[in-house]
């Protein structure tokens, strides 16, 4: 079957370079928006443009999703809530941080430093990080959600039940909705038919419990998903992917392709994350060097699982030896 009539794609221009973020609106009886995009001018407006084509203004709208916590995709769900009464759903995994709650920010910033400090990377380039990751909070709103939706929830959508499948790895608290006779998968960026995930790196959501692995989480997921009887999946940025399987092989064998090169680099001598980013990415701003070391230490992670890598602690310093 193909996408629902009821199911609408509104693009929504974001300040990232990512470039515009897909929302969905889903008419019926609750009028239905999955994510938002940013709180951000042009994005206010061309959501606004978008509902208006289909007849509807934000005021319209009767319950909201958020499938992570990135603020292309949540950030103007405070002010449609204010404007609308509709009701916020996500997972509960997302709730303090788009709560905007102030333990939970300072932890966030602490758990960086520390993982920014463990991979070598030097105190002003520390510094950098924080800020740019900062300025991400001009672009949401915090947020009361009513963090319901779980695996296995089923919600409405067009008046037909769709299935929430907890699919971490992109973000730790992220889903995706499916709707299995329809064979449609709303995939948000767990699936992109343009652009690679990066799984991000977060702290525990409890204090004390191991941190996620985001790229296990990640791979796992995808794997899942590719059990999945899916034709269609709706992303969260870009065009549908109509070959889901293919595209999450082909996603698969890339991050392969990148341990590999990690393995490679570490070949000659033991190394930290940072200097492995600088050799692999000599030249990145603030922001992507965090998100490159992000990368790199979920595939250490990966390849650390297949006995293929080490690391141990040389005082403040964690080292990466190939095994
Ligand atoms: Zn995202």
């Amino acid at each position: 079957m193909t996408v629902p009539p009821y199911l609408h794609t509104i693009p929504v221009p974001t300040p990232f370079s990512v470039g515009p973020v897909n929302v969905y609106l889903a008419e019926g009886s609750l009028l239905t928006l999955v994510d938002t995009g940013p709180r951000f001018d042009p994005a206010r407006q061309s959501l606004a443009d978008g509902l208006a084509a289909l007849g509807y203004q934000p005021s319209d709208l009767q319950q909201i999703i958020l499938t992570h916590a990135h603020s292309d995709h949540w950030g103007l769900a405070a002010e449609l809530a204010a404007a609308s009464g509709a009701r916020v759903l996500t997972h509960p995994m997302n709730a303090a941080e788009m709560a905007g709650n102030v333990v939970e920010r300072e932890s966030r910033t602490a758990f960086y430093a520390a993982v920014a400090q463990e991979a070598g990377v030097p105190p002003a380039v520390i510094a950098q990080i924080e800020q740019s990751r900062q300025g991400f909070g001009q672009f949401t709103q915090p947020l009361q959600t009513e963090g319901t939706l779980v695996e296995g929830t089923m919600l409405l959508l067009g008046d037909e039940a769709w299935q929430v499948l907890y699919t971490p790895g992109h973000t730790r608290g992220l889903i995706c909705l499916y709707h299995p006779r329809r064979r449609v998968l709303l995939s948000s960026d767990h699936l992109l038919a343009d652009i690679s995930s990066n799984p991000v790196i977060e702290p525990p959501e409890r204090k004390g419990n191991a941190r996620p692995r985001p790229l296990l989480d990640y791979v796992a997921s995808l794997q899942r998903v590719a059990q999945l009887p899916v034709d269609i999946a709706l992303p969260g940025h870009g065009p549908p992917v109509t070959n889901p399987r293919e595209l999450i092989a082909r996603r698969i064998a890339f991050h392969q392709e990148r341990a590999q090169h990690i393995l490679e680099a570490l070949r000659e001598e033991t190394r930290t994350i940072y200097e492995i980013s600088l050799l692999l990415f000599p030249s990145l701003d603030p922001i992507n060097r965090f998100l490159a070391i992000s990368e790199i230490i979920g595939h250490l992670e990966w390849l650390e699982v297949q006995g293929k890598a080490r690391s141990e602690m040389q005082g403040p310093l964690r080292i990466w030896k190939k095994v």
